[in-house]
């Protein structure tokens, strides 16, 4: 199953609509926060370091609908945190699939199996699963070992009952493009609808800075992770997007296409960076300077971003507002979404670097390093959690939600 055609008409049509009005800022997928506690903690998060009385509280659904309304985007994304901590997530998500907003839940689907019963299967609602590679990587990146195990079974569950399912994947430095693929295989084959692949953003607040990639190294794994990429693999990308990351389309980030709300309000100016909040959705688009955003504008905070929060809605709005990147889409779609088009020079003008390819050996090693008391990995809070998903390897750990 592709992206429902009712999906790509309501977007293509709400791009069309906002240029037709001459709307040059409009939101395309909100991105709603609902709380920041996890029954994880990975190394490269920078969601999750909060106070704890900032970990324990979390949005109403009446807040979340308000934020869902005030905006207007066809899209929600509800990232995390971990949504199925929230003990009312099916009751926000079945309100937000009543107004007709397709919905992105990102989970680490640690509870997603035991949490089920409780959604309803719509084309509205899409789960997106948090996978960052195979198995020996999946663990390694969320620093648990398990996990990947638990997803797969989680996803298989999901697609019996009749979900949408998808996966989402944060590329750092040390990710293996072979095992990527490999991944991108064993999912294809599960049957899932499709595949987000991104780079990490390297937060100040992610407890291990050395896994983030830099601009050239970025476009240059991109390209070898999607070398000659078999046409069976289907990604939650707009082909433009996929040009960008490795280095043979220019974008510039429009970070008010994915704004982003949660427990302060609206997060100034996206996803990634805390630079203030603003009560309204409108005071946000009208009183952030957006000229202090993106690689263009020479701040060192974007300099590496090439994140799909905030290149993924320039990429959409290319598509649907100018004929050279419609046609563009439309080349890409036709061959592969441009995956095998050849090598050119980044955007810098720079030839692209080589990113070394770490071995299976170096990662085994560095995820006993991540777990050992004292490391920059921060372990999960049992008080947030439950004592149960907080200890490592526990086979029962779907009972975390009993005490979130
Ligand atoms: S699953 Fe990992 S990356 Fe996602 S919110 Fe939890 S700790 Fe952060
Ligand atoms: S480039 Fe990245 S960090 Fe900078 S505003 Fe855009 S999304 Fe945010």
């Amino acid at each position: 199953m592709g992206v429902p055609i009712s999906q790509m008409w309501t977007v293509a049509s709400y791009v069309i609509g906002q240029k037709l009005k001459g709307n040059k800022r409009y939101p395309l997928v909100l991105m709603l926060e609902p709380l920041f506690r996890c029954n994880l903690a990975c190394a490269g998060c920078g969601k999750i370091q909060y106070p704890t009385d900032i970990l324990r509280k979390h949005l109403t659904p009446e807040q979340c609908f308000q934020a869902a309304e005030e905006c207007g985007a066809p899209m929600v994304a509800i990232p995390g945190g971990e949504p199925l901590l929230h003990p009312q997530m099916d009751e926000i998500v079945a309100g937000l699939v009543a107004r007709k907003k397709y919905v992105y839940m990102c989970t680490n689907a640690i509870l997603l199996e035991k949490h089920l019963h409780k959604f309803t299967p719509s084309k509205y609602l899409t789960f997106s699963i948090h996978l960052d590679g195979p198995k020996e990587e999946h663990d390694f990146a969320v620093c648990r070992d398990g996990v990947y195990d638990i997803a797969v079974s989680a996803i298989k569950a999901a697609l019996a009952k009749g979900f949408r399912v998808t996966t989402n994947t944060t590329v750092y430095n040390n990710a293996n493009p072979e095992a990527m693929r490999e991944m991108f295989d064993t999912m294809m084959g599960l049957g899932v609808e499709g595949m987000m692949i991104s780079p990490g953003y390297p937060y100040e607040k992610a407890p291990s800075q050395d896994l983030f990639l830099h601009h050239d190294q970025t476009t240059s794994l991109f390209r070898n992770i999607f070398k000659d990429a078999p046409r069976r693999w289907k990604f939650n990308l707009s082909p433009l997007f996929v040009e960008f990351i490795k280095g043979r389309w220019d974008l510039e980030c429009t970070p008010w296409g994915s704004p982003t709300y949660n427990l302060f309000g609206w997060q100034r100016p996206c996803y990634l960076l805390q630079e203030g909040y603003a009560e309204t959705f409108q005071e946000l688009l009208d009183t952030t300077d957006w000229s202090q955003y993106g690689r263009a504008s020479g701040n060192p905070k974007c300099a590496d971003c090439m994140m799909h929060c905030g290149y993924e809605p320039s990429a959409v709005s290319q598509t649907f507002g100018s004929l050279k990147g419609f046609l563009a889409t439309a080349k890409y779609t036709l061959l592969g979404s441009g995956l095998t088009s050849p090598v050119g020079k980044t955007r810098t003008g720079k030839q692209p670097v080589s990113v070394s390819v770490t071995s299976q050996e170096p990662l085994a090693g560095q995820l006993v390093q991540l777990t050992l008391p004292g490391s920059p990995h921060q372990p999960v809070d049992p008080a947030l959690v439950g004592p149960v998903a907080a200890s490592n390897g526990d086979s029962s750990i779907n009972n975390v939600d009993e005490l979130a």
